[in-house]
């Protein structure tokens, strides 16, 4: 099965409305072209609408960074799937790094975000990824195991291709480090296989993405990789240019 490219652009906390309206601006020209491609970007709440007015009709999808669970409730400062749904937002990515380690974020919490997503009709990226000492641990497959099942562990087997999951070895988030084709290749492989114990036909329609310092230099070998249908791309999404050069070289 062929399953289309993703490269998603996550911004973090980064540009305004008017610098997000800037960037879309050079972005949309650049990659008008890309056939073959899905290009989503990943935005401040703040710079959603701005970005989904701005990017209607054309190839690029806009998703949140972070959603809660819940449908409504006394959640101080937190924002449902439905809330994203009106906006008519793509997606979200959950699960990110950054926010279980610097906001407590759990698998448990992820699991039930994964299917509010879904419930929605919105596209959940799940990030997933090993520490540098649990890598040098040997506990990579058993870090990704437990953040892999657990997470989807409400997904219906029969939804679990609609699922983005983001490998992204916390030792190359930010730092300049990127996993060698081997070990991106191994880790999304077996990303894969877990959701094979599941649904082989789920499996194969579920697209992982690599995340860790990936750049237009080292985009296109990555991209290659048999079990590696896209990126997540952190401070090389900062720049339409950038982005638009790591589009081309998954077309
Ligand atoms: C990320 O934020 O998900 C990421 C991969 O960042 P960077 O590309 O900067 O390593």
């Amino acid at each position: 099965m062929s399953r289309t490219p993703l490269i998603a652009g996550n911004w973090k906390m980064h540009k305004t409305v008017e610098e997000a309206e800037d960037f879309i601006q050079g972005l949309l020209p650049r990659v008008y072209a890309a056939d073959g491609v899905d290009v989503g970007l990943c935005a401040p709440f703040t710079a959603l609408t701005a970005l989904i007015d701005s990017t209607r009709g054309s190839r690029v999808e806009v998703y949140a960074q972070n959603m809660h669970q819940a449908e409504s409730g006394a959640f101080t400062g937190e924002i449902s799937a439905g809330m994203l749904a009106e906006l008519e937002v793509h997606g979200a990515v959950l699960g990110h790094s950054e926010r279980r380690e610097h906001f407590g974020e759990t698998d448990a919490a992820l699991a039930e975000k994964v299917v509010a997503a879904l419930g929605a009709e919105l596209r959940p990226i799940l990030c997933v990824g090993e520490s540098q000492a649990e890598r040098e641990g040997g506990r990579m497959e058993e870090k990704l195991r437990t953040q892999v099942t657990e997470g989807l562990a409400k997904v219906p087997d029969e939804q679990l291709g609609d699922v983005v999951i983001a490998y992204e070895p916390i030792w190359a988030i930010g730092t300049g480090l990127t996993a060698s084709p081997e070990q991106a290749q191994e880790a999304c492989a077996y990303v894969r296989s877990l959701v094979a114990e599941r649904s082989a036909e789920q499996a194969e329609r579920l697209r992982v993405l690599y995340g860790g310092s990936m750049k237009p230099e080292n985009a296109a070998e990555l991209l290659a990789l048999p079990d590696c249908d896209g990126g997540l791309i952190g401070g090389a999404s900062l720049d339409p240019e950038s982005l638009g050069a790591i589009v081309d070289a998954a077309g």
